[in-house]
C-alpha cells in the first residue's frame, strides 16, 4: 500500500486534499494522471452500461435535492453508523470496526484487549493479550481470544475495554448512532426549514426521476437508469487512502423489473455481468470474490445483497454492491410525494410498481483496485523496474512518442507530426529528453502501454517506427501508416 500511495503522489495520480494546509482528512484531489485514469474508468463503464445496451438510459441529477427525498428514502432516520468516542484522546471510532475480547488466564478474566478492524487484527489482539499477561505478572494458560464487535459489548464492559488510542480502559463511551449525511443550508434563511443534505448516494436521484424517464422515453420493463456522480458521507473513520473517503463518486444503475420476475436469477445475472466487466478492464478474476450478506445484516431496503469484493493491499473488501431493493424506494416515494410510481406493462397488460436490482460501484474504490491490480515490480536486463500494467482501455496515456534525439530537427519534426496524428484519437505523451531507456522506464511507471520511437531509419530509410510494448519490453518495427490502425485494434 505504501508503494502505491508513494507512486500516486510522486507521479501525480492522487494528492491529499488541502495539502498545503496540512491536509483534510477524507478528501482527495486527482492529479494529471489520476484524472485521466478516473475519466477512462467512468467512460468505460458508461460505454458498456449505457451506450452498448438498448435497455439502459443515462441521467444526471442534482447533488442537493429536496430534503423530503431523504426522509422518504429512510436516510434522515436511519443512514447512520454506530460511533464510539474516546473521552481521553478525543478520537472517534466506528463501533462496528472496533473489536474487543476478554483476556482469560486459567479461567480468570485479567482484563480486556481492543483492536481496530484490519487484516492483522487477530495477531495484534493476541500480542496485546500476551503483553497484558506479562504486565500483570500472571502465570498460566491464556485461553483463545474471542473477538467481538464493540456494538455487541455488554453495558458492564464499556468501562473495561481499553481505548485503541491510549491502551487504557475507562474512556470509551457506549456506541451511539451517527448520521453520515452532510447537512447544508439552502436559501437566505438559516432556520431548520433551510436544512438540506449533500446526497449520500446517487440512487435516490434516479428514483426521484424514474417517472420522468418513463413518461418521456420509450422504455419498457425491464429497463435501467444509470448515473455517475459525486456522493458525500461524513464517514467517522475515513481510511485506507481513497477506499473510504468523505467525498467520492459513484456509478449506480437501477434496473426496474416486474414484481413477478425471477429476481434471484436476474440478481445473479447482474453479479456475473459486473464481474465480467471488471475482468474486461484488467482486474484479474483471481483477485475478485463474492460476499453474500446474511439475511439479518441486510440494509433496511434490501431483500438480498451480494458484494463483489477485491483483494486490496489491506485485505479483501467490498468493491461493488449488488442489491435487490424490491419496491422499497418507489413505494416510499409514492407514499411521501402522493405521486403514482406505477408503470403500465404492455406485455402483461398490468399496472404495478416495479422492483429494482441495483449494482452500485464506487469510482474511487475501483480506481484503487485498478492501481492495486496494475502495480508490478520485475527485472529487465538485471535492473529492477516498477510498472503499472493498466489495461490499455483505462491507461492514462495510450502511447508515448519519443524522437530518438532531441537536437535533430528532422527527427523531432517527424515525431511531432506522428504525435499530432495520434493525439487526434488517443491520449499521447510527448517526451524528447533523456536516454531512451530512461524514457521507457518513465512510461512503464505510469502505465503507458506503448512507446513509439522515431529514429534515423524512420526518416532516411523505410518510414518505419519502433513500437515498444510495456509489459514484454519487446520492440518491433512497424510502418507509420499501420501504426494508427494497430493502436485502434489493440485498444478496442
Ligand atoms: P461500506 O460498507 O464500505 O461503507 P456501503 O455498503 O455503505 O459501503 P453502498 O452504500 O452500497 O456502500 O455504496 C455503493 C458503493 O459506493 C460501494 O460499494 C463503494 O464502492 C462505494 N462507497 C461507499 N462508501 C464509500 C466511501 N466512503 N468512499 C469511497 N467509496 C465508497
Amino acid at each position: 500500500m505504501d508503494a502505491i500511495v508513494g507512486l500516486c503522489k510522486r507521479r501525480g495520480f492522487i494528492f491529499q486534499s488541502s495539502e498545503i494546509y496540512g491536509g483534510y482528512n477524507g478528501f482527495f484531489d486527482f492529479g494529471p494522471l489520476g484524472v485521466e485514469l478516473k475519466k477512462n474508468l467512468k467512460d468505460a463503464w458508461w460505454e458498456d452500461m449505457v451506450h452498448r445496451r438498448d435497455d439502459i438510459e443515462g441521467l444526471d441529477s442534482s447533488i442537493i435535492m429536496s430534503p423530503k427525498i431523504w426522509e422518504a428514502s429512510g436516510h434522515v432516520g436511519g443512514f447512520s453508523d454506530p460511533m464510539v468516542d474516546c473521552k481521553a484522546s478525543k478520537m472517534r471510532y466506528r463501533a462496528d470496526q472496533l473489536f474487543y475480547s476478554p483476556v482469560i488466564v486459567d479461567g480468570n478474566t485479567i482484563g480486556y484487549v481492543s483492536v481496530l478492524e484490519d487484516h492483522s487484527m487477530e495477531s495484534d489482539a493476541q500480542a496485546a493479550a500476551e503483553k497484558l499477561k506479562r504486565k500483570n505478572g500472571v502465570q498460566g494458560e491464556l485461553a483463545a481470544l474471542s473477538l467481538k464487535e464493540y456494538t455487541e459489548a455488554d453495558a458492564s464492559e464499556y468501562d473495561l475495554i481499553p481505548s485503541p488510542a491510549t491502551g487504557e480502559p475507562g474512556s470509551l463511551t457506549p456506541p451511539r448512532d451517527f448520521n453520515l449525511m452532510f447537512e447544508t443550508k439552502v436559501g437566505a434563511l438559516s432556520d431548520s426549514t433551510a436544512t438540506a443534505y449533500l446526497r449520500p448516494e446517487t440512487a435516490q436521484g434516479i428514483f426521484a426521476n424514474y417517472k420522468n424517464v418513463v413518461d418521456t422515453g420509450r422504455v419498457k420493463i425491464p429497463f435501467g437508469i444509470a448515473q455517475i456522480g459525486k456522493a458525500f458521507r461524513n464517514e467517522i473513520t475515513p481510511r485506507n487512502f481513497i477506499f473510504r473517503s468523505r467525498e467520492f463518486e459513484q456509478m449506480e444503475m437501477e434496473y426496474f423489473i416486474s414484481p413477478e420476475a425471477d429476481w434471484k436469477s436476474m440478481h445473479r445475472e447482474w453479479i456475473d455481468w459486473c464481474k465480467n466487466w471488471l475482468v474486461s478492464i484488467g482486474l484479474p478474476e483471481s483477485m475478485l470474490g463474492e460476499d453474500v450478506h446474511p439475511q439479518d445484516k441486510l440494509s433496511h431496503y434490501s431483500r438480498g445483497t451480494t458484494d463483489i469484493t477485491f483483494q486490496f493491499p489491506f485485505g479483501e473488501q467490498e468493491l461493488w454492491g449488488i442489491a435487490c431493493r424490491g419496491d422499497f424506494d418507489l413505494t416510499q416515494h409514492q407514499e411521501h410525494s402522493g405521486k403514482s410510481m406505477e408503470i403500465f406493462d404492455e406485455s402483461s397488460k398490468s399496472k404495478y410498481i416495479p422492483h429494482v436490482i441495483e449494482p452500485a460501484l464506487g469510482v474511487d474504490r475501483l480506481l484503487l483496485a485498478a492501481l492495486t491490480a496494475a502495480f508490478t515490480e520485475d527485472e529487465v536486463g538485471g535492473e529492477k523496474r516498477s510498472l503499472m500494467k493498466f489495461h490499455p482501455r483505462i491507461a492514462p496515456y495510450k502511447v508515448a512518442v519519443l524522437p530518438l534525439l532531441k537536437n535533430k530537427p528532422e527527427l523531432v519534426d517527424r515525431a511531432q507530426s506522428i504525435y499530432r496524428k495520434i493525439q487526434r484519437k488517443h491520449t499521447a505523451f510527448w517526451d524528447a529528453s533523456g536516454a531512451i531507456g530512461r524514457r521507457y522506464r518513465r512510461m512503464d511507471e505510469i502505465g503507458t502501454p506503448w512507446c513509439v520511437t522515431i529514429d534515423f531509419d524512420t526518416i532516411e530509410k523505410d518510414g518505419t517506427v519502433t513500437l515498444r510494448d510495456r509489459d514484454t519490453t519487446e520492440q518491433s518495427r512497424i510502418s507509420e501508416d499501420d501504426l494508427l490502425s494497430l493502436l485502434e485494434d489493440r485498444l478496442f
